[in-house]
């Protein structure tokens, strides 16, 4: 189909095209009964990873102190958010009956941000197969401080690891590799700020500065790491590993609702929104999440209204095959960390059937959410960790929000909902490069 074509039969993707900011319920989504039967992956494939980085988490609380009070098991809190609500409330001039909260990952230990969830997860995988498949494990019932040890070291700086990004998967994937003794090259796109580079360097990272898009310094990565036996890439595009990290953030969920004492059932149904660059993290999070509370959870995953791939590849169906130049949108943000101009294939394909639903935040939203959310809860995150949080109001305000509340059944119990905004980085931003943020923010007001 054309593109003029595509604006014609598809809703709101002319809306799409000019950039507007639009809420998309997904036409394909299935019940989780259904849509499991559709895809090779399922809750033991989850449930390996979980293990995985149990048995890790010896090796990661003695290197890394900030792992220290949760054992080395790398995870966020929660916080209730109602200062914040209550403005969603007065600045989009819509009820938004329920709770309201925050999931943390802006302050996840060792890298900040969502990416410690998946990355850091796939390079630990990484380092038990090379070293079971060396002998320097026996079996994965050994004690894995030995991952500190200058023999594993000594070890691993034979091999490399290579990626592409942005900048955050950079810092997760560099700072791990680097404590393991891995030697690391990163490929950083135009967007990557100058305090990840610098931060990378400090650590013994190689750093390659291009001046192109995500798209393509991902490319280069690869081309580069090909060209190498021992060496590996962390591919963002199609990694089935670094979506299986994401997902034991769904599981680990499960436990910290019930201990903070919300339920989530059918009459109480949990509703997530979830930032979006490549997919990868939201698709991770909100698999995990399905096959933990079936259908009483629903999963948005949210993009800059100037960067909407995932949006772009689910409602024409062409999932990687398009970009976001392909139909004109600009493709510059200010939400660095969701700068991908093309989605992930693999994610998008795999997650059509599970994702509730999509939304763009401008611009000027993102920035003037992000000087509200450090006024009113204290609370600095850095630009696309805000793009989730608007999800309750436009849930409330659109058309085709009230429309997906009345054909899910939900329209009457709408003050039992538990609404969950996924913030995904800020506590590693200098103070400085913050300030800046907060000021931009305001002048937005
Ligand atoms: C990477 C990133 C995301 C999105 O994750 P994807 O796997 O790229 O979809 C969201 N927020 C921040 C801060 C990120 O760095």
């Amino acid at each position: 189909m054309s593109i003029q074509e595509w604006k014609e039969t598809i809703p709101q993707f002319s809306a799409l095209c000019d950039m507007e900011e639009i809420f998309w319920v997904n036409p394909n989504k299935e019940s989780v009964e259904e849509a499991n039967r559709k895809v090779d992956y399922s809750m033991d494939d989850i449930l390996d990873a979980s293990k995985r980085l149990e048995r890790f988490a010896p090796f990661i609380k003695m290197t890394f102190s900030d792992t220290e009070d949760t054992n080395g098991i790398i995870e966020s809190f929660i916080t209730e958010i109602s200062d914040f609500k209550q403005y969603l409330t007065d600045l989009y001039d819509v009820e938004i009956p329920g709770k309201m909260y925050l999931k943390r990952d802006d302050s996840l230990p060792i890298a900040g941000t969502i990416k410690a969830r998946g990355a850091i997860y796939e390079v630990l995988k990484h380092a038990e197969a090379l070293a079971l498949d060396n002998g320097l494990l026996e079996s994965i019932k050994d004690d894995y401080t030995c991952f500190s040890s200058e023999e594993f070291h000594q070890f691993f700086s034979q091999y490399q690891i290579v990626v592409g990004t942005t900048g955050n998967l950079g810092i997760s994937v560099g700072t791990m590799a680097r404590a393991l003794g891995f030697n690391v090259v990163i490929h950083m796109s135009v967007e990557a700020k100058e305090w990840k580079k610098a931060f990378l360097r400090e650590r013994g990272v190689t750093v390659i500065e291009h001046n192109t898009n995500f798209t393509e310094a991902v490319n280069q990565g690869r081309q580069e790491s090909l060209a190498n036996p021992n060496s590996y890439f962390v591919d963002d595009e199609h990694s089935v590993d670094l979506f299986m990290g994401y997902t034991v953030g769904g599981l680990r969920l499960k436990t910290q609702l019930e201990d903070a004492g919300i339920t989530v059932d059918k009459e109480h149904p949990l509703f997530v929104y979830l930032p979006c660059g490549i997919g990868g993290s939201p698709g991770g999070i909100t698999f995990g999440l399905k096959q933990v509370f079936g259908d009483n959870v629903y999963c948005f995953f949210s993009e800059p209204a100037h960067m909407s791939s995932m949006l772009l590849g689910l409602m024409t169906q062409n999932y990687d095959k398009i970009n976001v130049n392909d139909v004109n949108i600009e493709g510059k943000t200010v939400m660095d960390g969701l700068a991908v101009p093309q989605t992930s294939g693999f994610v998008a394909e795999l997650m059509e059937h599970y994702f509730d639903g999509g939304f763009t935040v401008s611009e000027d939203a993102s920035m003037h959410l992000l000087a509200k959310m450090y006024e009113l809860e204290d609370i600095p995150l850095e630009p696309a960790a805000l793009a989730g949080t608007p999800g309750p109001a436009k849930l409330h305000l659109s058309e085709e929000g009230q429309q997906f509340l009345k054909d899910n059944g939900l329209e009457n119990i709408s003050q039992n909902i538990t609404h969950l905004a996924w913030a995904t980085g800020g506590s590693m931003v200098p103070v400085e490069e913050m300030k800046e943020f907060i000021e931009a923010g305001k002048e937005t007001y």
